[in-house]
């Protein structure tokens, strides 16, 4: 068995010196353990590119062609100054400046005939991993001792491949002689070997295709019979989609061959398609690892991996034509197919998928968007006298379009796996235009309108890499309730994932000046300080594009303000699928045309509202009313304490002392709003009446509810100072009130009453002193329903119906709740 291990690095892995000496340090301590290392390296990030850009120049005659060649050259310099000793240094110049100025002789040639043919623009691009390579190999050679020492080896006097129809094909036998020329049988250093680059059979340069370096590692992985192949790249692994078009991308621990070729083949960049060809047939394994966390463990390829998920990778191509045959005359004859792929053939158009309805009424297939037109002329032609004939009705070329293809070895022989995808692409309103899946039930793939594409991976993604139970949550307002909520939500997070899978995701967190949006999510247990370190000017619209992802489940926005500004949002989330859980009473209080557009726009996106912090903070009132409501159950009227600051002035209230002096110490010890005439108003608990007979299905406006305020006419319109200043005027009223009910054994409590009819009444009444809302502790709040069950002893909701915590609290049921509508098994 051999020793050897093949790594190839990606140009982004040898960018720059820094790059270099890291990809030095990996080889060097893959070496201590003695083995022979065949290092294919590319050429360094972006030179291929430049070096087609120079021909491209140089055939339209432009002159910059020299100084971008000049430019290339100096890069190259650059690093080899930074990483080389100076003797090698030199050495190294004197190469590629005799190497750049063979190039500008070719150049000029092409700028002369205004083309560049085939062997030409191979022989130039090729110099990148001439170059790269022996910059790193000079590099071992000055600064790191190799047992066996180090080999540059140019791949092009081993590697023999004829290219074909199908690419190139490698000439192994001739291949393998020559290498055994080049390399001693008992080699036990580095071989840096040049990626990209070959010779074909009458020994002219070639190369084998963009990206073809991860080719060469693996042919030379065969060639030299490793033990494994491992590909060095930017990225962690094979992801589980394209990370650039899927930010929750995963790292795909372990594939087979066959699936990651199906990944490669429908786009995933980080493996060239034919890569595996040569480790099959010998069963090498094949890692592919990040050159920038050499720690991480990376994805590996093999004949059997152990993983049990049945779908592994979603990929995209992009610039994809879509060619439909269609017609009658079709149904039953032999040899349309053929026709149709024997004319495509002739023009060298790839097919990259084919679906023909089981009727044979119609075939389509999908080919490359850059070669519609020809294909449209093709098949027009070879089926020109049945489209005469009306036997073929119409051959359509649309464009466009591009093919998500959905990869697993483990969706063979499962039921399901498709119906998930294309529920995923509906949920996300994408139309499909055409369906393949091969008999392997290897890969379904869909052709879609490219404009869609980002939006397919990401549903179809999360379909199977997330939890059904991902919530993309932003929470506006981290005031006195929001901060509560937040701090609570961060002592139940780790929990709710490990317990019950439910990921909540704080994502954007706004006050009203700043905010933090987070792809990965704040941390919890870090709001406050993200809110100082990162937060960026608030804004509303960005904030909420950011929060409601597509390419997580499911958004919850909750707003713990009580600004109606915010809540004139709440139509327009909940109309695009946000699903929204507040305290703030003020969309449910507004007009009512605008609640009747709210609840419409809900009802129409299948989003979920709840508010029940609205009334009674974390009590159970509003669920209480909805389940009696939603039983048949009939409400006769509902009545209570509603305010629990309301409550408190009453309850301490015993005509001893004076009724300002008792506001004024509520609201020193923040019971009250920071302006007390905003409870003692009594708007606070005609709100939450209007809340609740909405709840029940009455048309009620504001301006209904019949209010005795507690606020002095006089005293409306004043600053909050004088107002606690001339407050103590109108005790004599008060204190006369309390006496006469007391006289009468009844205590003054502030009511709000409703009933089946609409009647709505809020003001301060005499109670008898046995009278259950005559019993209560401080800020309770006390909510009595008769209805029609529960007629002759009423329904009672009694607790602590203020502060903070128990709001907060409220606000986190009803989270909670919605996630369990959304299907957390909680
Ligand atoms: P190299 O220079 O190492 O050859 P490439 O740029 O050719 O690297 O390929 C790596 C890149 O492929 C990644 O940076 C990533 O953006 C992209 N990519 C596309 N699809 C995937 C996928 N499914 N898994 C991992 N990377 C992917
Ligand atoms: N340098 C070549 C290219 O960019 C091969 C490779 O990097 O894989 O296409
Ligand atoms: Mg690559």
């Amino acid at each position: 068995m051999s020793t050897w291990v093949v790594h190839k690095f990606g140009g982004s892995s040898v960018a720059d010196a820094e790059c270099l000496r890291r990809v030095a340090a990996i080889v060097t301590s893959g070496h201590a353990q003695g083995a022979p290392q065949g290092v294919v390296l590319s050429a360094c990030r972006g030179v291929t590119d430049a070096l087609y850009e120079v021909l491209g120049l140089a055939e339209r005659q432009d002159p910059a062609f020299e100084s971008r060649l000049g430019e290339i050259r100096e890069r190259h310099i650059g690093i080899a100054e930074d990483v080389l000793k100076p003797g090698s240094a030199a050495a190294y110049v004197a190469e590629i400046k005799s190497d750049c100025r063979d190039i500008l002789g070719i150049l000029q040639t092409v700028k002369l005939t205004r083309s560049a043919a085939r062997n030409i623009r191979d022989l130039v691009a090729g110099f990148g991993e001439l170059w790269s390579t022996r910059l790193f190999t000079a590099l071992l050679r000055d600064h790191h001792a190799i047992p066996g020492g180090v080999e540059w080896l140019d791949a092009r006097k081993v590697l023999v491949v004829e290219w074909g129809p199908l690419g190139p094909a490698v000439q192994w036998e001739e291949s393998g002689s020559r290498l055994a020329a080049e390399l001693k049988p008992d080699f036990t250093g580095v071989a840096v070997i040049t990626g990209f680059i070959a010779s074909d059979t009458r020994g002219l340069q070639t190369t084998l295709g963009r990206n073809g370096s991860d080719f060469s590692g693996s042919i030379f992985g065969a060639l030299l019979q490793a033990r494994e192949i491992q590909i060095w790249t930017d990225v962690d692994g094979v992801l589980s989609a394209d990370p650039r078009l899927v930010p929750d991308a995963q790292v795909i621990d372990s594939l087979s061959y066959t699936e990651a070729m199906e990944l490669a083949y429908f786009g995933a960049k980080v493996l060239h398609p034919q890569t595996m060809a040569p480790a099959v047939e010998r069963d090498i394994p094949i890692w592919i690892r990040n050159t920038f966390a050499p720690e991480k463990p990376g994805t590996l390829i093999c004949a059997r991996p152990e993983s049990k998920l049945q779908v592994k990778g979603i990929t995209s191509i992009g610039a994809i034509a879509l060619v439909n045959l269609e017609g009658a005359g079709m149904i039953g004859v032999p040899g349309t197919a053929y026709r149709l792929f024997g004319a495509l053939r002739e023009e060298n158009i790839s097919v990259i998928l084919i679906s023909q309805g089981s009727s044979e009424h119609s075939i389509c297939c999908a080919i490359p968007q850059a070669q519609a037109d020809e294909a449209e002329r093709v098949v027009r032609r070879a089926f020109d006298s049945e489209l005469r004939q009306g036997q073929i009705q119409s051959v359509t070329v649309d464009r466009g379009l591009s093919i998500v293809a959905v990869v697993g070895d483990g969706m063979a022989g499962v039921h399901g796996v498709a119906a998930k995808v294309f529920s995923a692409l509906a949920d996300a309103t994408v139309n499909i235009r055409a369906i393949a899946q091969g008999a392997s039930e290897r890969n379904i793939s869909v052709v879609i309108d490219d404009r869609s594409t980002a939006k397919a991976l990401r549903a179809v993604h999360s379909g199977f890499y997330l939890s059904p139970h991902t919530i993309s949550l932003g929470v506006i307002g981290p005031g006195t309730v929001g901060s509560v909520f937040l701090d609570q939500l961060a002592g139940q997070v780790e929990r709710l994932k490990r317990d019950f899978k439910l990921d909540l995701r704080l994502r954007g967190l706004m006050t009203s000046s700043r905010m933090v949006l987070a792809d990965g999510g704040i941390d919890l247990r870090d709001w406050r300080k993200s809110l100082e370190k990162d937060s960026t000017p608030a804004d509303i619209a960005q904030f909420t594009s950011f929060v409601h992802a597509d390419f997580l489940p499911h958004t919850i926005i909750a707003d713990c303000t009580a600004n109606a500004g915010i809540a004139t949002h709440y139509a327009e989330w909940l109309g695009a699928g946000v699903h929204v859980v507040t305290p703030n009473k003020k969309a449910n209080s507004g007009r009512l045309s605008d609640y009747r557009a709210m609840q419409d726009a809900r009802r129409h996106a299948g989003s979920h509202y709840l508010y029940e912090a609205t009334v009674g903070a974390g009590l159970p009132v509003i669920q209480t009313l909805r389940d009696l409501c939603a039983t048949g159950d009939e409400i006769v009227s509902i009545e209570g304490i509603f305010s629990g600051t309301l409550a408190y002035l009453f309850n301490v209230y015993n005509g001893s002392v004076p009724f300002s002096t008792i506001v004024r110490e509520a609201k020193a010890k923040g019971y009250t709003e920071p302006d007390p005439r905003d409870d003692l108003s009594g708007m606070d608990v005609a709100r939450k009446l209007i809340i609740l007979g909405r709840e029940m299905g009455l048309e009620l406006e504001l301006e209904d509810v019949d209010v005795e305020s507690l606020v002095p006419p006089s005293l409306a319109k004043c600053d909050v100072e004088e107002f606690l200043l001339r407050l103590p005027e109108f005790d004599a009223q008060i204190q006369e009130r309390y006496r006469r009910a007391n006289a009468e054994g009844q205590v003054l409590r502030y009511v709000g009453r409703l009933n089946a009819q609409g009647k709505a009444t809020v003001g301060c009444l005499a109670l008898d002193a046995r009278h259950p809302f005559a019993n209560i502790a401080l800020t309770d709040n006390i909510v009595r329903f008769a209805t029609r069950r529960y007629c002759d002893n009423p329904l009672i909701v009694q607790g602590p119906g203020a502060g903070p915590e128990v709001t907060a609290g409220g606000v986190f049921a009803d989270l909670l709740r919605l996630c369990a509508y959304l299907g957390a098994k909680l």
